[in-house]
């Protein structure tokens, strides 16, 4: 029985008791829940009034007992799986995309480029407002895994410094650029920097070659299943359409859209 499994098991005895195309691409080549609700500001308007959004905070980075270093996927007999997407591109775009998610009460995991943030810095609560979860993708995006020792921790531990002025918390989750999976040497300088594990993923959407939404739906669509995470991008036009019949299809197959977190603990 896999971790995964086995936290299954758990939950189920719980309840039954209580940037640009190739550029910005994440492979190779080309390359738990959602943040804290802390506080819901008073309704001090007349009736009418607009109600104040929810404040969250982020969450530290998550730790997953018993869970492999590098997480690709979560359990396989359950009914989640997570979105998880590269953080640069037209904040318009990404605003978009976030708002579709929330209309359908669905929840993504967002890995920040630190220089985006520097860029568009009240995109990390922006987030984080949707109930969606933060994490870590490196400095610039550069190619993180060929990078000598000093430089590859420069690009891990820079994101994070500016997650943590921004949000209080490095993020949920590191995840290499351009790499699907990190090498020994990054995967030891992510937990250097504070990340117990590196987020990877078992499904590429392919998204970031801006193959048209069609294209994207059915890649995913046809790929996913139980405890999927799947490797999607922000800033690209493709992905926004495509997102609606992406949860609807999830919810046509009994799939839950989550953050990693709650898909994993
Ligand atoms: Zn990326």
């Amino acid at each position: 029985m896999t971790f995964l499994d086995r936290r299954s098991v758990l939950r189920a005895a719980t309840s039954a008791a209580a940037a640009g195309a190739l550029a910005s691409g994440c492979a190779p080549g080309r390359t738990g829940s959602p943040a804290v609700r802390v506080s819901t500001p008073p309704h001090t308007g007349g009736p009418g009034a607009p109600r104040p959004a929810p404040v969250y905070a982020a969450r530290p980075p998550t730790r997953v007992p018993d869970g492999p270093v590098q997480i690709e996927h979560g359990p396989r007999d359950g009914r989640a799986v997570a979105l998880t997407f590269h953080g640069r591109g037209d904040p318009r775009l990404a605003t978009a995309l976030l708002r579709e998610a929330e209309r359908a009460g669905a929840r993504v995991t967002v890995l920040a480029v630190g220089d985006w943030l520097d860029e568009r810095p009240e995109m990390a609560r922006r987030i984080l407002d949707g109930g969606h979860e933060l994490g870590n993708h490196t400095m610039h995006h550069r190619n993180v895994c060929a990078l000598p020792e000093d430089a590859a921790y420069a690009e891990i531990s820079r994101c994070a410094d500016r997650l943590r002025r921004l949000t209080g918390s490095i993020g949920s989750w590191f995840r290499p650029s351009r790499a699907r999976r990190a090498t020994d040497l990054v995967t030891r300088l992510a937990h250097r920097a504070g990340y117990p594990h590196v987020l990877s993923y078992d499904l590429d959407s392919l998204d970031s070659t801006d193959p048209g939404a069609a294209a994207v739906r059915r890649t995913v669509l046809d790929g996913v299943g139980p405890g999927s995470v799947v490797s999607l991008h922000l800033g690209h036009a493709g992905t926004v359409a495509a997102l609606p019949p992406i949860l609807d299809g999830l919810r046509r197959r009994g799939l839950r859209a989550v953050t990693t977190t709650e898909l994993v603990t």
